[in-house]
């Protein structure tokens, strides 16, 4: 039998100066870089809470709080790594990954392949599994205004249950 599951997960970093910025496992040039305890990468972060949920493992700021100085300016990439580990070891493995970030700027469109194959090589799936699409926002609300960034993502995880 296959129980197949769904998670959705979201999360916003505020921009701030004087911050490098860091977006789907990779640093890109920007005059602004994403504000918070670990490295920021609120595209990973969204992509941690889709996986916890879908498999029922409460969400990231239960496994990593942000009161913890273990975490503080952590590279995200390991939490990510630290995730898997986590589904994996209820045997879930991962069907595909559909991340929307909304960001006014940077123009995140040429960063979306090294993105894709950095996550890959972190969780260890196929490149194809994962889905970036980059939008804005059209001026309005926090993201049209530049204040911080949003992130949106949806998996689907998967185990092959024998009877
Ligand atoms: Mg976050």
């Amino acid at each position: 039998m296959q129980t197949i599951r769904v998670g959705m997960g979201f999360d916003v970093h505020r921009l701030v100066a004087g911050r490098a910025f860091w977006l789907g496992g990779i640093q890109i040039q920007h005059e602004k870089g994403l504000q918070g305890h670990s490295d920021a990468d609120a595209l990973i972060h969204a992509l941690c809470d889709a996986l916890l949920g879908a498999a029922g493992l409460r969400d990231i700021g239960f496994h990593f709080p942000d009161t913890d100085e273990t975490y503080k300016n952590i590279d995200s990439k390991i939490l990510l790594k630290k995730t898997m580990e986590l589904l994996r070891s209820e045997s879930y493995e991962l069907g595909n990954a559909d991340v929307t970030v909304c960001a006014e700027a940077p123009r995140l469109n040429p960063h979306i392949p090294s993105m894709k194959v950095c996550l890959s090589e972190t969780m260890q799936v196929a490149p194809d599994a994962i889905s970036i699409k980059a939008t804005t926002s059209e001026k309005m609300g926090y993201v049209g205004r530049e204040e911080g960034i949003a992130v949106y993502a949806t998996v689907l995880i998967y185990k092959n249950e024998i009877l």
